[in-house]
């Protein structure tokens, strides 16, 4: 059982991008048990790096479900390397996929389970596990599981592409990459079959089996990939979400937690893999909103709420959402909106710009009516062109206009956007500082349970590249700005892989084994090579590539889907006479099939849909909310005391804040309904990461509320109260360089004194040496006195410096040399730094 903590907490081998991770997260990190003595162990795995999904939530997600259904088990993430960790880990022959906290590789644990949240990820897995010591094909795990050679983890796939992730599965063998796929809301299912899962490895290959059989008649939407049978797609009860806090990873985004208030879509564009994937439209009540918002503040420390759902201002109560979250939380955020729903709730524009928000996303997706019909998309120019005027007159600083191109956009179509960029520019113009704008277009990737699966594919770039020819010119010719999401060879291998042509399997482990990965951007030459790999096996031919028939065998056959296909490819046949059906939200059911008639919380799923009323804003909350978030630029003041821990240090400010705020409301729970936000004032301000890189110990947070925070109140709890924001007179630091001599590091403290023109005379002593500032020097109010001796594991450094301390050269000289250090800084002489 190879255990790579040495080297993953190793300072001087090459950076890792983890490593603040590494660094704060020890074996004991989320709440886990001991290693050894956990019942089981779980390995949450994201196909991207960690940079890039931070800001999402499925391994959060993943964690909670875990947890609250095994307390006792170890739970732990691993994230796609980086080009550069991939360099590094595989030199030292570290297993790219490892957790984060125990530093063990993926082959140590029971389950692991894989989060794919879009298709282009699905070309690293194979990549992934072969650089982990994990065979990529199911088949020969079993054979080494079989005749005893080796055991694997069992490696079940999930999140939202599942439903288009075909391609790491192939029909004809049998055979995958994973050994289950689990297909829908999780919900209050993970739990259990992630306990299950964790049961069935233990098992030798045929009780696995066997194991694996029971669970699919146990939990909804999961297929073990070795067994042939009919699944249906899971679909989680309205009332069924996480319970328990995510974990808080030391990344940049640990203060924001993200909140589901609705789930699923109520539209049916033609194109949407999430609209349709995700049915039906379900909101949580607000009072469970706040509630769970709450609890994730007290449980995370977050400061920052955002609305992670698809279509938030769908939410009937999404006014009073926004104004009671914006009470409890710093600052408020917004993910995904829908702008036909701007257009019919005139008010809200006005309101999301109270509530902060100044950049407004719009997905226009059709470049003119046809074309938006053709994509089902419910929105009117004149609909579009008043929303973008509320949000022009409201102040927005930025807009971002997301567009589709199909590649059958005619000459008519883009002479209708011509006009309607030109009628941007002149609504702009008027404006002293008008916003700035930025259009973007991608091909249209035509998603399996989706209408527009079964239209014919384009591959070959020209009538795209004449689309884009007119989009760009009409968008430049008007001085805005305009981009691709992605590359062209990008969108021809992800409209290959989420179809899934027989095939495609060999194709994801031909490409693996030439190296090709996703990270940001496809490896050079991928498609190039793909292409000519599908090409010589005849696999793009005419019935893949051409308009498919309703009995067409798309890949999954077996899965029945929340909306039916049958009902999907109606869809198909409206779109393509340009009959726009409209949402069931308030209005009549289209029969997609996704509700349950069930009367789970007081109404049905479809009762709930007709009934259902748009929120309007009204002067009254615009005031309502304007005093809200006016308070919170006199907020009430207060400076506490705390120790940053050494771990904590090496994280990025925003989890040590959060750190702190979540052991504050710990302490004193009532401070959860009052306290906005709390920042560090000293090590961790800005100030205090350019002059004191990389220390931990006494630091002074900055706490803001909503009411006074009694002093005695956080006496009571242990913390220690200031008046003001720490000048120190006198600061204490112990810089230790494990294994360095003191002759160097008198070298390196002589070299920063002479480098900061403190003039100084060294002076020998029975403990090692000491540095005299002179009088001079002393009054820069930098370093006043310093002094080497030898400690534990080599040499350690004692500066008493001034209210204008800074080593940040000392530091950067150490870091040089590529030495190990530990810097800790005190308010108090404790007698360590004058040696
Ligand atoms: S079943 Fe009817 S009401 Fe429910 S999501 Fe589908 S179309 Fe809407």
């Amino acid at each position: 059982m190879p255990d790579h903590t040495d080297f993953l907490k190793l300072t001087s081998r090459d950076p890792l991008s983890l490593d603040a991770l590494y660094a704060a997260h020890g074996e004991r990190g989320f709440a886990n048990p001991a290693w050894e003595g956990a019942v089981s162990r779980v390995l949450i795995v994201r196909l991207s790096p960690f940079r890039d999904v931070e800001r999402s939530t499925p391994h959060e997600f993943l964690f909670r479900e875990a947890r609250a259904a095994m307390p006792g088990a170890y739970l732990d993430f691993s994230f796609f390397p980086t080009l550069r960790d991939r360099s590094v880990l595989g030199r030292a022959g570290v297993p790219w996929m490892h957790g984060v906290a125990s530093r063990r590789g993926a082959v140590d644990f029971d389950v692991v389970l894989v989060s794919n949240s879009y298709t282009l990820e699905l070309v690293n897995l194979a990549p992934f596990l072969a650089a982990s010591g994990l065979p990529p094909s199911r088949s020969e795990r079993d054979r080494s599981a079989s005749d005893g050679s080796a055991r694997y983890p069992l490696i079940v796939l999930g999140g939202s592409n599942a439903m288009a992730s075909a391609a790491a599965y192939d029909d004809a063998s049998g055979d995958s990459l994973v050994d289950a796929v689990y297909f829908g809301e999780g919900e209050g299912s993970v739990g259990r079959l992630v306990a299950g899962l964790a049961s069935a490895s233990r098992e030798g290959a045929d009780g696995r089996l066997a194991g694996l059989a029971s669970l699919t008649r146990e939990v909804v939407g999961f297929w073990p990939t070795a067994i042939r049978l009919t699944v249906a797609q899971a679909k989680a009860r309205p009332d069924a979400y996480p319970v328990g806090a995510p974990p808080v990873i030391a990344g940049e985004e640990a203060g924001t937690s993200r909140l589901e208030i609705t789930r699923g879509c109520p539209s049916f564009c033609s194109f949407c893999f999430e609209g349709w994937e995700r049915k039906p439209f379900r909101e949580r009540p607000l009072g469970d909103v706040i509630a769970e918002a709450l609890r994730l503040k007290a449980g995370t420390g977050a400061d920052t709420v955002e609305l992670a759902s698809y279509n938030f201002n769908a939410h009937s109560d999404v006014v009073a959402v926004i104004r009671e979250l914006h009470k409890a939380f710093w600052a408020v955020s917004f993910q995904s909106q829908r702008v036909d729903i701007l257009a019919r709730s005139p008010g809200l524009v006005r309101y999301e710009v109270a509530a902060g928000k100044r950049s407004f996303t719009v997905g226009v997706e059709g470049v003119s009516a046809r074309a938006r019909a053709y994509f089902s998309k419910e929105l009117a120019e004149a609909d579009l062109r008043a929303v973008l005027e509320r949000i022009v007159r409201e102040g927005a600083r930025e807009i971002k206009l997301f567009y589709i191109l199909s590649g059958f956009e005619d000459a008519g179509d883009m002479a209708e956007f011509s006009a309607f960029v030109g009628w941007l520019r002149a609504l702009l113009g008027a404006l002293p500082s008008p916003p700035r704008v930025m259009f973007s277009a991608g091909e249209l990737i035509r998603m399996p349970f989706t209408p527009l699966a079964y239209e014919s594919l384009i591959l070959d770039e020209a009538p795209f590249a004449v689309v884009r020819a007119r989009f760009d010119a009409a968008v430049a010719g008007a001085g805005f700005e305009s981009r691709a999401p992605e590359r062209f060879d990008e969108y021809c291998l992800s409209q290959v892989l989420a179809l899934a042509p027989p095939g495609s399997y060999g194709l994801l482990l031909a490409m693996a084994a030439r190296g090709y990965v996703y990270d940001r951007a496809l490896s050079r030459g991928a498609w190039e090579f793909a292409r000519a790999w599908l090409d010589e096996r005849g696999i793009l031919s005419g019935a893949f590539m051409g308009e498919k028939p309703r009995d067409y065998p798309f890949p999954y056959p077996f899965l029945t889907p929340v909306a039916s296909r049958e009902h999907v490819y109606r869809r198909f046949l409206d779109v393509k006479e340009s009959r726009e059906r409209t949402t069931c939200l308030g209005g009549d059911c289209a029969g997609c099939g996704a509700c349950s008639d069930a009367d789970v919380s007081g109404v049905s799923e479809r009762a709930f849909l007709a009934a259902h009323r748009l929120d309007e804003a009204s002067e009254r909350d615009l005031r309502e909310l304007e005093a809200v978030v006016a308070a919170k630029r006199k907020p009430y003041e207060a400076w506490v005391g705390a120790a940053l821990s050494r771990e904590a240090a090496c994280a990025p400010p925003a989890y040590a804040a959060a750190s702190f705020r979540k052991a504050l409301y710990a302490a004193v729970p009532a401070l959860v309904d009052t306290v906005w936000t709390a920042e560090d004032a000293f090590l961790k301000s800005k100030a205090g990461l350019e002059r004191l890189p990389g220390a931990w110990g006494d630091t002074v947070y900055r706490v803001l509320s909503s009411a006074p925070i009694a002093t005695s109140v956080l006496e009571a709890a242990g913390y220690v109260v200031l008046e003001s924001a720490p000048v120190p007179e006198r600061l204490f630091l112990e810089l230790r360089l494990p294994g360095a001599s003191i002759a160097e590091a008198v070298r390196l403290v002589a070299d920063f004194l002479n480098a900061s023109a403190i003039p100084h005379t060294l002076r020998k002593e029975a403990s090692g040496s000491a540095f005299v500032v002179s009088d001079k020097g002393r009054k820069k109010g930098n370093v006043l006195e310093a002094r080497v001796a030898l400690g534990d594991d080599g040499a350690v450094v004692g500066l008493v410096c001034g209210r204008k301390y800074d080593v940040s050269m000392l530091i950067a000289a150490v870091a040089k040399r590529r030495l190990a250090f530990d810097l800790r800084a005190a308010l108090a002489d404790d007698g360590r730094a004058a040696g």
